[in-house]
């Protein structure tokens, strides 16, 4: 499913090049469940920025699913991550002035019927606990409900592969819990493969295969550069 090979990725900062990600070898089988933990600023984020084609690498090469995405020009990792890869956040980025159900129905690219959108939709919305909650603003829904709409907007095509940054980083302890267990069911049902990040050791201790970036990444970075630390940061222990 996922294919890393001698993968370089550096960032510009005053002048300076800061070495991010240098990856020998990493791969994912298809329908692998897979946790990924490290400090903060270790390149966990921009990792799933290059699997889902958001950012190039300098050098070395990903594939997702037998496609080679390194020398694809930006639009066509666009339509591939559109058609192939399914991603969850932090923050749900959900259009307020939508519901839960049109924030779900504009992610749909399959060309259905009015009528069949909806059942779609709602069977979805079903699936994950949420059939009374179609018609709610995301303003009238807890966090959790919001990150279940979120869900349903990552998986209602079908990608083959779903990436997850830091998932349950904003939900209690509780909220988490039944995040982490929707996300595992979902890709066991789907038959997706499923790739999180996470600091969350209790989703992470959830998961058959567990690794920390540091056992695939040779980069070592005592600690964030370029900018004083921030809440997260702080909140994560780290400084
Ligand atoms: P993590 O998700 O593990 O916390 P990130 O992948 O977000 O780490 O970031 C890794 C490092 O790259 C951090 O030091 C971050 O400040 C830096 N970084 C991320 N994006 C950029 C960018 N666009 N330009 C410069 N530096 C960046
Ligand atoms: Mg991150």
């Amino acid at each position: 499913m996922l294919q890393i090979h001698e993968l370089n990725k550096h960032f510009r900062v005053d002048g300076r090049t800061v070495p991010i990600l240098d990856i020998p070898e990493w791969r994912v089988e298809r329908g692998e469940q897979v946790a990924i933990t490290g400090p903060s600023g270790s390149g966990k984020s921009t990792l799933l920025h290059l699997v889902s084609g958001i950012l190039q690498p300098d050098s070395g090469s990903i594939q997702v699913d037998g496609t080679p995405l390194q020398h694809m020009k930006e639009a066509a990792r666009d339509r591939f991550r559109a058609a192939h890869i399914g991603y969850v956040l932090q923050e749900f980025h959900l259009i307020p002035a939508l519901t839960a159900r049109q924030n779900v129905e504009i992610a749909l690219t399959t060309p259905l019927a009015h009528k069949q959108r909806r059942q779609l939709v709602d069977d979805w919305l079903e699936r994950v606990g949420l059939s009374e909650r179609g018609g709610h603003l995301p303003s009238q829904l807890s966090r959790g409900q919001q990150q279940r709409v979120a869900i349903v907007r990552a998986l209602v095509n079908h990608p083959a592969l779903v990436l997850a940054d830091e998932p349950t980083g904003s939900l209690d302890w509780e909220t988490a819990d039944e995040i982490s267990s929707l996300l595992l069911n979902l890709s066991i049902a789907q038959g997706h493969t499923l790739i999180v990040v996470t600091h969350d050791l209790n989703m992470a201790a959830r998961f058959p295969r567990r690794l920390n970036i540091q056992d695939i990444n040779r980069v070592r970075r005592e600690k964030p550069q370029g900018r004083p630390p921030g809440a997260e940061q702080r909140k994560e222990g780290i400084v």
